[in-house]
């Protein structure tokens, strides 16, 4: 006897009206994709209910992947046989034998299947005594169990399960449409995708790249953090912008302190409009209030003007520690620190207004027309689908 099955629940509260199908529909598919390539392994539905069949798989490698998946709330490694008591004792055991450090377990038995001649007190009751029986020095304790050993009785089998592995809850990623996000090589920005993607949304991206001010390693690292977020959802799209010229024109043209305030404006612009072009609704960025002189309020009002696009701006509350315990969680933090400079990073003016204001800043974009650049900047786009396969160039992994 052995775990055949992984028993999936989601958030049954987000299942309320017509979303509910759209919702089931895409957790299925989502799970489908990270397990498809084991030999055998099925996803199913049943009521209420989701099943991954393990065809033999060792259930620990198949647990690590559909973990990520957003809209799964809890899983449990499950047993299933036939509706038959003999059939369900032995799984009973053997559940409670899998696990260490038992001392106390509890038996919950629950029948949907009402037409099971065995009502769910007295099941309770044969497979404790049975477990009690067949064990040393464990007992049982209703109110404080190590262990809850908990089956289900339905029309088609019964399910067997105990322990229960807590997942990351959200919706399923490609049920709140795509968002635009705003990928430097930083801590924030792949935080703020993996929140948004943590809502149910589709990721693309975009990375403002100046080389030879940035180098290769700079525009790698960004695709490395683009793999790491599609172990949370698909495929991810990055888009690189040739950013340079922009850049240079506007540290030659404007203001030194209002140089910053306007290349962010600039880069909401161009990022509006590969949105028209992808058919995005919104943006996505790892701003937060207050960090640095870009994200203080007037800031905001000011570089948030050129755009009425809403912006997501997931860690807008948040700590920096809070942004980092994330980051480490989800695998970005080792590569956000990486060295390797983005262009914020080199093109800083010495001291940048901390509380930049619109009329001032159209009094002086009004000088000078960035619009054939930014044309310029949007064809010249290299788009990169980043699946969770891609192969990244050794020398580059090397390096870092
Ligand atoms: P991060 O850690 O994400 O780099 P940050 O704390 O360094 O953020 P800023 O440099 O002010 O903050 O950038 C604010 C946001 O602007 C970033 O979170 C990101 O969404 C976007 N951004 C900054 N630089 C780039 C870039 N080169 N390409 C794409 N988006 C960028
Ligand atoms: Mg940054």
């Amino acid at each position: 006897m052995q775990y055949d099955h992984i028993l999936i629940r989601y958030g049954e509260l987000a299942l309320k009206g017509k979303n509910a199908k759209q919702f089931i529909l895409k957790l299925h598919d989502n799970i489908h994709q990270q397990v498809k390539d084991f030999d055998g392994v099925k996803v199913m539905r049943t009521q209420g209910r989701m099943f991954v069949l393990l065809n033999g798989n060792d259930p620990e490698p198949i647990v690590e992947k559909i973990k990520n998946v957003f809209g799964i709330h809890s899983l449990s490694l499950a047993i299933r046989v036939e509706n038959d008591v003999e059939e369900i004792k032995e799984a009973a055991l053997y559940a409670l034998n899998q696990e260490t450090d038992v001392k106390t377990f509890k038996m919950s038995v629950r029948r949907t299947k009402k037409d099971f001649p065995i009502r769910s007190g007295e099941m309770n009751h044969i497979l404790g005594s049975h477990l009690l029986t067949n064990t040393e020095g464990i007992t049982v304790d209703v109110h404080h169990p190590d262990l809850e050993i908990k089956v289900e009785i339905r029309k088609e089998a019964t399910y067997i399960t105990s322990g229960t592995i807590m997942c990351r809850g959200g919706l399923p990623v490609g049920t709140s449409g795509k968002s635009l996000l705003l990928l430097s090589g930083g801590i924030d920005s792949p935080v703020a995708g993996f929140l948004a993607m943590k809502r149910g949304v589709h990721l693309e991206a975009i990375h403002f790249h100046s080389p030879p001010f940035t180098s290769d390693r700079a525009k790698q690292k960004v695709l490395d953090l683009a793999k790491q977020l599609t172990k949370y959802g698909k495929s991810i799209k990055v888009h690189i912008v040739p950013f340079t010229k922009l850049q240079q024109e506007i540290f030659r043209e404007m203001p030194n302190d209002y140089a910053m305030t306007i290349m962010r404006r600039v880069m909401f612009r161009v990022s509006e409009q590969l949105c028209k072009q992808e058919g995005i609704l919104s943006l996505t960025t790892g701003e937060n209030l207050g960090q640095v002189a870009s994200q203080t309020m007037d800031s905001m009002h000011t570089i948030n003007e050129v755009t009425n696009y809403p912006i997501l701006r997931p860690l807008i509350a948040m700590d920096k520690e809070e942004v980092i315990r994330i980051a480490q969680d989800i695998g970005t933090y080792e590569t956000s620190i990486l060295p390797y400079e983005d262009c914020c990073t080199i093109f800083v003016p010495k001291s940048p207004k901390t509380k930049p204001k619109r009329d001032k800043v159209n009094f002086y974009e009004a000088k000078y027309d960035f619009t054939p650049s930014i044309e310029e900047a949007i064809d010249g786009i290299e788009t990169i689908k980043v699946t969770e396969k891609t192969l990244f160039n050794e020398d580059f992994t090397d390096l870092f």
